[in-house]
């Protein structure tokens, strides 16, 4: 499976997994035109996304929406992310199901997609997994305010697509409003760098995983921050970035 981020952090999300002559999207938070562009410049017509998969219906995560009348791409979200979200022609708009409270899988030809609670201040956010005919898999998991055993459960894969929002101290030491920053801060807010080192630490097996950090905070993080955090947590465990796994931070 091919991994394409085509947009990352607070401005706006994006990610692309293609698998053959497939495309899809995880999350259209930045303008269509902007998604379009990136697409060609990784090899991949906008005609190609034949879906796309949105975790929750904030801004930076559904902007570029309006691509997928466009292309004629389907959209899917959880019913109550749905809520939060217009302007999507009828005949586009998909339900990620529930069935006896568990997600179920969805199948798509030649790519399985395993939906999967998170844990945010939206109505009902997710995360995906993403698993191909050849079993490779790429998991995506953006804003939540923690990852839990439930979520690791159905996250094991190759390459993870992850947030690491902020430093926590950063954000206390910012200028941001006691409100915002306990949002942030909060079980339902983002996911600080430790907590995705924690996270990534239970995870990873040193079978070459890549590993791209995502959805930095602009202000309350860096990149170096964030990938020292993640490595310090990995050589605990004796895996070595370059030799056990791939790490890049993507701040863009
Ligand atoms: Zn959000
Ligand atoms: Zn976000």
């Amino acid at each position: 499976m091919k991994v394409d981020i085509i947009a990352s952090g607070s401005g706006g999300n994006c990610i692309a997994l293609t698998y053959e002559s497939r495309t899809i999207l995880i999350d259209a938070g930045v303008a269509k035109t902007k998604i379009a562009k990136r697409l060609l410049e990784c090899g991949i017509r906008p005609d190609q996304v034949t879906d796309i998969f949105i975790t929750h219906a904030h801004g930076d995560h559904i902007k570029g929406l309006p691509l997928a009348n466009q292309y004629r791409i389907d959209v899917w979200a959880t019913d109550g992310e749905w809520k939060g979200i217009s302007g999507v022609d009828d005949e586009l708009r998909w339900v990620v199901e529930t069935k006896f409270g568990e997600y179920e899988v969805i199948e798509l030809n030649g790519i399985f997609i395993y939906p999967f609670k998170t844990h945010h201040d939206a109505y009902e956010p997710v995360g995906y997994t993403v698993e191909a005919y050849d079993g490779s898999r790429a998991c995506v998991v953006f804003d939540t305010g923690k990852v839990d055993e439930e979520m690791l459960a159905l996250m094991e894969a190759q390459v993870y697509i992850i947030e690491a929002n902020h430093d926590p101290d950063m954000v206390e030491a910012s200028n941001y409003p006691i409100s915002v920053q306990s949002r942030i801060l909060s079980d339902l807010g983002h996911l600080s760098n430790q907590q995705t080192a924690e996270a990534l630490q239970k995870l990873i097996r040193g079978k070459g995983e890549r590993i791209y950090l995502t959805h930095l905070s602009s202000n309350n993080n860096s990149p170096i921050l964030a990938e020292m955090t993640v490595k310090a947590a990995l050589r605990q465990k004796g895996f070595i970035a370059g030799t056990h796994y791939e790490i890049e931070v993507v701040s863009k």
